[in-house]
């Protein structure tokens, strides 16, 4: 890149797909003095990969691998001459609007912005998070770290194989692996359902008659130098093994797919408040952080399952950058909090910033904690229902989204007369009149799903 400037409208840290995207929205808002960091010595992030399809059908209509999906915004940034600085790792974020970056070419700089985007996407939970006891051989990969070492670097890491985990990418290796002439034994799950997109489950092992064994965990691991097998057992309800139902699976490879974590200790340390369940900055609708000049993005701020979805979030994240470094993005008057109630676990965002000119719509997203059937999807306001939808089925490898908008201009047409509001009714006009009519100070935002079996 061009020589380093000292300071930026804004800067992007992490050159993944949220990043990129963020960037070129950026650029397309308006603001053209815009820099992205990235730690690695490439951009596209966890995509580079990712060398099977299914990236891109709804943002380009098409079904492109994680690489090309990556090109196609590398292309754009470049086309836009976007200043792109790899191999330099973020390494603070300080209240004078500066971060601090590290790099071989760079050295240690400070640079200041007017605003920042987070980017920086996930890593892999490890054996040690999971507590697996047993010896301490090798064989052992996180799920993430055989991709890159099968897809990317050409090594094999071994020839009979057991997953821990069906999260997507403990899925994608199951099939990766199987192509590559890799015998996968099995692929065990803790849950009693699998925690990855139903696609993935019926195209990487349904399709070729990979054993799934769920509420089933590995608590052995066996080998000196190099891992010669693995003790499954049956988990009860609680999650715990149940004595008597152990199984001596020999293997010399163990894939760990046991859940990601947002990279968020920059933004901790940044004392940018975290929502405990996500892992992520709790943000409001604009995609801000606590810290007003801070916007986040990707998975970063919740683990997304297709990556169409985290571009549509990265575009507003960075369109509400642009309008805050405009000064136009609506201060934050007061905070509705979002919550989860009944089957869900988390709701993005987690706060809605009510302002006069807030607009109405407005998107949640969301995950179940488990699989449901003939689910009922309700948002409320205190015991006030204003959206309701019904969903044949639900899982948690799904990322759920809502839109109220429509939605509630009809349903509120009632509280309009009682109101006599004129136009239409924002989300905030929503929670004014339901602090009038009921008094209610501390209103929340609830996201509901319910089974109609449960009736
Ligand atoms: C195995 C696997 C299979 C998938 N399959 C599909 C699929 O079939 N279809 C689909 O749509 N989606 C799929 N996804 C999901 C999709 O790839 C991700 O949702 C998406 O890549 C997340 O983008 P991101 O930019 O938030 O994070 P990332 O891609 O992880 O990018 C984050 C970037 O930030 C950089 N970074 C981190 N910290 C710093 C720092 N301090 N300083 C500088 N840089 C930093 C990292 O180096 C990285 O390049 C898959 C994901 C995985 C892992």
């Amino acid at each position: 890149m061009r020589e380093l400037k000292e300071h930026y409208d804004i800067i992007v840290v992490g050159g993944g797909p949220a990043g990129l995207a963020a960037a070129v929205q950026a650029y397309d808002q308006g603001v053209k003095d815009v820099l992205i960091v990235e730690r690695k010595d490439k951009l596209g992030g966890i995509l580079n990969q990712c060398i099977h399809t299914g990236f891109g059908v709804q943002i380009f209509g098409e079904d492109l691998s994680g690489p090309e999906y990556a090109d196609h915004y590398v292309q754009m940034a470049a086309e836009r001459k976007i200043p792109v600085l790899c191999g330099a790792t973020v390494l603070s974020i300080n209240q004078d609007q500066s971060i601090v970056i590290s790099g071989s070419g760079c050295g240690v700089k400070r640079i200041t912005c007017k605003a920042l985007v987070l980017s920086m996407g996930c890593r892999e939970r490890s054996r040690g998070a999971v507590n697996i006891p047993g010896s301490r051989p090798s064989g052992i990969f996180t799920a993430g770290l055989a991709q890159r070492y099968i897809n990317l670097e050409g090594y094999k890491m071994g020839k009979d194989v057991v997953i821990l985990g069906s999260g997507d990418i403990g899925l994608i290796m199951a099939r990766r692996l199987t192509l590559e002439g890799i015998h996968v034994r099995m692929v065990c799950e803790l849950e009693p359902f699998t925690n990855g997109l139903t696609r993935n489950l019926v195209q990487c092992l349904e399709d070729f008659d990979i054993p799934l064994r769920l509420s089933h965990t590995v608590t052995m691991i066996h080998g000196k130098e190099r891992l010669t097998g693995v003790t499954i057992s049956r988990v009860d309800e609680n999650k715990n093994p149940i004595p008597g139902t152990e199984e001596l699976v020999p293997c010399d490879t163990l894939l760990l797919s046991v859940g990601l974590i947002p990279e968020n200790e920059l933004t901790l340390r940044a004392g940018i408040k975290i929502d405990p369940v996500t892992g992520g900055p709790l943000v409001n609708e604009h995609m801000q952080t606590s810290l007003p000049w801070v916007f986040a993005c990707g998975n970063v701020v919740h683990v997304h399952d297709l990556v169409d979805y985290v571009t549509m979030e990265s575009c507003r994240a960075a369109t509400a950058a642009v309008t805050y470094i405009q000064g136009e993005l609506p201060r934050f008057r007061e905070e509705i909090p979002t919550e989860g109630a009944d089957a869900v676990r988390y709701v993005v965002p987690q706060v809605i910033t009510a302002g006069d000119d807030v607009e109405g719509d407005l998107t949640l997203y969301f995950r179940v904690k488990k699989p449901v059937t003939n689910a009922i999807i309700e948002v409320s306001c205190g015991d006030w229902v204003f959206y309701r939808s019904k969903k044949l089925k639900m899982i948690p490898g799904e990322m759920e989204q809502v839109l109220i908008k429509a939605e509630l201009r009809d349903t509120f047409d009632a509280i309009y007369q009682e109101n006599q509001t004129k136009g239409m009714l924002t989300v905030p006009d929503v929670f004014q009149l339901d602090k009038q009519r009921k008094g209610i100070v501390d209103t929340k935002l609830t996201v509901s799903v319910r089974s109609e079996d449960d009736r």
